[in-house]
């Protein structure tokens, strides 16, 4: 069996059409342009690269978008004072801080510091907390890309078995929350560094996700024939090109289903971070008290 592939890249092209429409149809109805602002703090080069990306396919879908910057030498005062900044002009409704920040700043402090409403990461407490309350508000864009690869590729599960291997507060944990929700009804195993018998769950598995960031974790004697594979890791080759998790020529021959790396997880983070984003211009203007004109 060779797997069929979950193209990410298509499948976010074809999504970020859709919320172009939606930006647009959120600008006629309530006169609010969906707008993000990003922060980058410091000079890392693959954050920086991350900030452009997000920002042309805003550009690309209509929302407004702006950069600030702070230099690598930033006091956790000065972020803090930005994202208040943020918090309070109306036409900001998403703030991306872009995470890794330097090491003299509390990233927990920051991302809490965000105005829930205007959390379209969704790596805040009140977001992950109305999540795993069953209410969800903003869902992290990355296993929301998950969640929307398998869905959208008619990968079922409602009942299936679905293996997380990798429990961060950005992508496992909140997949295993978005995966076990009512309506979605998969049951969900969520394994991490001190989890035994990790083979014997795979192996198992209707669909295992991989969010470690070990290149060639997950070989092909650890996937039952047919089940779906998705893979988040993001790993540098040892000749420089990007891999993920999983083995990818092995495990492809006995998957149903695999995402390439790069090309499949990644282009569906962005996308959701401006569905997010467009979610977040209508409740503020629905906070604000204002009119929406849509059928
Ligand atoms: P992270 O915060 O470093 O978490 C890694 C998780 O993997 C931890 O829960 C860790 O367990 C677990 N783990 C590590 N080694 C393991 C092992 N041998 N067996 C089982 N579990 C193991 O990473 P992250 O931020 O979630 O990112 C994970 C990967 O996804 C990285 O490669 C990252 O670059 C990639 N990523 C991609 C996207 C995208 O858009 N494509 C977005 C975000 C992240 P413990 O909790 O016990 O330490």
């Amino acid at each position: 069996m060779t797997a069929v592939l979950l193209d990410g890249k298509r499948l976010a092209q074809t999504m970020q059409a859709e919320v172009a429409a939606d930006a647009a149809a959120c600008e006629r109805a309530t006169g609010v342009r969906p707008g993000l602002a990003a922060v980058l703090v410091g000079d890392n080069p693959q954050s920086r690269s991350y900030v452009t990306s997000k920002r042309k396919a805003c550009e690309r879908a209509g929302i407004n978008s702006w950069l600030h910057e702070l230099p690598q030498a930033a006091t956790q005062a000065e972020l803090l004072a930005l994202v208040a900044r943020l918090n309070a002009d109306p036409a900001v409704h998403g703030i991306l801080v872009q995470l890794p920040l330097p090491p003299q700043i509390d990233e927990a402090a920051v991302v809490d510091a965000v105005d829930p409403l205007k959390d379209v990461d969704g790596f805040g407490p009140v977001s992950l907390g109305l999540l795993a309350a069953g209410r969800p508000r903003f869902l992290a864009c990355t296993p929301y890309g998950v969640q929307q690869l398998l869905v959208r590729n008619n990968i079922p599960l409602a009942g299936a078995h679905v293996v997380v291997v990798g429990r961060s507060n950005i992508v496992g944990r909140p997949l295993s929350l978005i995966l076990s929700q009512k309506g979605v009804d998969a049951t969900v195993t969520l394994c991490h560094s001190r989890s035994r018998g990790v083979a014997g769950l795979t192996k198992a598995a209707d669909v295992v996700v991989l969010a470690i960031g070990r290149l060639n974790y997950l070989t092909a004697d650890m996937v039952r024939p047919g089940a779906a594979v998705v893979d988040v890791g993001m790993n540098r080759t040892p000749d420089g090109r990007w891999a993920g998790d999983a083995d990818f020529e092995g495990v492809r021959q006995v998957a149903g289903a695999i995402t390439p790396v790069p090309g499949g997880v990644g282009p569906m983070t962005i996308t959701m971070l401006l569905h997010n984003t467009v979610r977040a211009a209508r409740l503020q203007h629905a906070a604000a008290g204002g009119k929406d004109t849509a059928p």
